[in-house]
């Protein structure tokens, strides 16, 4: 994806306040991403752990989406990422729950996914991060990034309403 810029992923989210979106923590080594190996940018907030954020460019213009991370519940057990599909033992898959935008978000209503514990679901992809055991698919990388931008599609759709 292209570089993002801080003020472009400020004003890139949809389920946050204009203020919540201006105290939001972005990470300062953004010159430093490897921004041709990612489909879709995310973080933690490191001083907050239950906050984490993603920015996606689904079609014209990045989206961002915040998300709240359900505390891990310290089980060694391996779960799948609803993105890429990586399957991870122990706290590597999060249940993260997205706020819907507009007034549904503010009713309440949310939207539910188990996503990569440090949102690095395009590294794994691309094997340039270690996830373990990999289940080995017949597909190629390109059908896997699809697949995996359509899984994130699907979910941002479920976020916009
Ligand atoms: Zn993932």
């Amino acid at each position: 994806m292209m570089p993002l810029t801080e003020p472009a992923i400020r004003a890139a989210f949809v389920n946050l306040t204009k203020g919540e979106a201006k105290r939001l923590a972005v990470p300062i080594d953004l010159a430093e991403r490897p921004w041709d190996d990612l489909d879709f940018f995310g973080w933690r907030d490191l001083s907050a752990p239950e906050r984490a954020y993603l920015i996606a460019e689904p079609g014209s213009g990045p989206v961002g989406v915040a998300l709240r991370v359900a505390p891990q519940t310290g089980r060694a057990r391996r779960s799948m990422c609803s993105l890429c599909l990586t399957t991870h033992t122990g706290d590597g898959v999060s249940l993260m729950t997205a706020r819907k935008a507009g007034p549904a978000g503010r009713q309440g209503n949310s939207v539910g996914a188990y996503i990569c514990t440090d949102l690095a679901c395009s590294l794994y992809l691309r094997g340039k991060k270690n996830a373990g055991r990999r289940i080995e698919e017949s597909i190629t990388l390109t059908e896997k990034i699809e697949r995996t931008s359509t899984n994130l599609a699907g979910l941002l759709r479920k976020v916009v309403g």
